[in-house]
């Protein structure tokens, strides 16, 4: 396998080809003050072939701070529109992101990597393009927090700082991240086609996309529908993913819709701390459209407007039909990894009850919703055991008591082992995740020029269901002040 410096990174930009209405061809504007590297994700640098060593070049910050271009790259920004809170925005488009090149590894894999913070292009509307250092944080370290959960989601390559000045509610510092995914096409990318009646260049979108990302559909008659299908059902496993750890997006509009089923474009998310089905973790949203209980309804209704858009190309039918397939999709998705989080290893109807009444307890209690789950590994089923650490969690003892028999019955009956059943559940309820605290804790160190809290929690989280000696803080409940962190879009 060859490994690459910066300059002999192999590019293949197959968006640039596309129709030039398709993108804008626009290049980072450099900060003023010189960008310097924060963090550098090794494993990211791995998926492109990149020598680690290339990280503490100068020239790595330059190009992923938006300063220098290397040979290969043809940045764009892309057009796309959308239905943000429900109401359909004609244009939007990259307005602080990049698209600097498409990187082909030596396994035939393709990385977009995508500059965000680089300044302006032309869909910033009024917006300055940049990202203050907080939300590249967030950014940075929550794709690596939800690969190694095993959602799908783009990666994060760098993170790059910089002393410029950025106005929000009040000044902060620019920063830009480099993320990657095979591709940044959306929802809202097929939308804005759609509604201006541009159905060639919808067309060719579609082709595009199918060509590059589901050629095994390229030749099929219906490969539209399919298509569709294909998205719907990534779509449902995606979902379901993130109610089973418990994760909020916050705004879940269709032009932040992967089309391949990646989590796309942190804002506001939340891991929920306490367990609250209604969690609003967006403080701009004010009615609760994407409360966390919402996001599969939601999934749904964004992949309504999806397939309206591909009307033109498939039977009505047919993308009704993949719709119509959805809900049972999320909800067998979602009842496999909580059988998994119980532990169960056989399927069995009546699961369905034991989870809503632990539900139920949990939520009456608040209990924390990941110490909770992880916590759950120990439980003895000896018949003599009260399970006491367990127990603490709950307002009413006597309840869990109840609900404990019936588990452990149910344990017996599928002649579960205490100690297999353990390590079952240690490798699907993570020990650690992206509490905002744990963010805010490293944003403010970051902002004293203190990076090394973005370092330890990247190493961490990289590594959810494992142990890791002296961290055990980190996998601690929120204190008080940070339980109510107030994150919104304001970015
Ligand atoms: P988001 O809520 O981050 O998905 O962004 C919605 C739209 O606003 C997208 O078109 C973004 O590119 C754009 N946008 C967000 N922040 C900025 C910014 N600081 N400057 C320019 N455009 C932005
Ligand atoms: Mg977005």
């Amino acid at each position: 396998m060859t490994v690459h410096s910066l300059e002999t990174l192999t590019f293949d930009n197959s968006y640039a080809r596309l129709p030039e209405v398709f993108y804008a061809k626009v290049s980072p504007t450099p900060f003023s003050a010189a960008p310097f590297l924060i963090s550098a994700n090794r494993a990211a640098m791995e998926l492109l072939d990149l020598d680690p060593a290339e990280a503490a070049r100068p020239e790595f910050a330059g190009v992923f701070g938006g300063s220098l271009l290397i040979p290969g790259m043809e940045p764009l920004a892309m057009l796309y529109s959308g239905h943000q809170f429900g109401v359909y925005v004609p244009q939007l488009g990259d307005g602080r992101a990049i698209l600097l090149g498409e990187v082909t590894n030596g396994r035939g894999e393709r990385w977009d990597l995508h500059l965000k913070g680089a300044g302006m292009t032309p869909f910033s509307r009024d917006g300055d393009g940049r990202s203050v250092l907080r939300s590249a944080i967030r950014e940075y370290l929550c794709c690596e927090a939800m690969h190694g959960l095993g959602i799908p989601t783009t990666r994060a390559l760098c993170l790059v700082g910089s002393d410029d000045k950025v106005y929000r509610e009040q000044i902060e510092t620019g920063a830009t991240i480099v993320r990657m995914a095979p591709s940044h096409v959306r929802f809202g990318t097929f939308e804005i086609f759609y509604y201006r009646k541009q159905h060639e260049h919808l067309q060719r979108l579609a082709d595009y996309t199918i060509e590059m990302h589901f050629p095994e559909l390229a030749q099929a008659v219906d490969k539209y529908a399919r298509f569709f299908a294909e998205v719907v059902q990534r779509t449902a496993k995606l979902i379901a993913h993130w109610q089973a750890v418990g994760w909020s997006h916050g705004v879940l509009n269709t032009d932040n819709m992967s089309i391949l089923g990646l989590t796309l474009d942190y804002g506001p998310y939340g891991f929920m701390d306490d367990y609250d089905p209604g969690f609003i973790c967006n403080h701009s949203d004010y009615n609760g459209r994407y409360a966390f209980n919402q996001q599969p309804y939601i999934g749904l209704w964004n992949l309504s407007c999806l397939a309206q858009t591909l009307l033109p190309f498939a039977p009505k039918e047919e993308l009704k039909a993949a719709l119509d397939g959805y809900q049972t999709s999320v909800d067998r998705h979602y009842h496999n990894h909580m059988r998994a989080k119980l532990g169960l290893v056989e399927d069995r109807a009546e699961d369905e009850a034991l989870l809503q009444e632990l539900k139920s307890l949990m939520v009456g209690s608040r209990v924390d919703y990941t110490i909770f789950w992880r916590e759950l590994g120990t439980f003895s089923s000896d018949a003599e055991a009260k399970n006491e650490r367990l127990r603490e969690h709950f307002l009413n003892p006597e309840r869990f008591d109840a609900w404990a028999v019936q588990y452990r019955d149910r344990l017996q009956s599928e002649q579960s082992r205490d100690d297999e059943r353990r390590s079952r559940m240690d490798r699907v309820n993570p020990k650690y995740v992206l509490r905002n605290y744990l963010a805010q804790g490293a944003i403010e160190k970051a902002q004293q020029k203190d990076y090394s809290e973005v370092e330890r929690l990247l190493t961490l989280l990289q590594q959810p269901y494992t142990e890791q000696p002296g961290m055990n803080s980190y996998a601690a409940a929120p204190p008080n002040w940070g339980k109510h962190l107030s994150v919104s879009c304001s970015s």
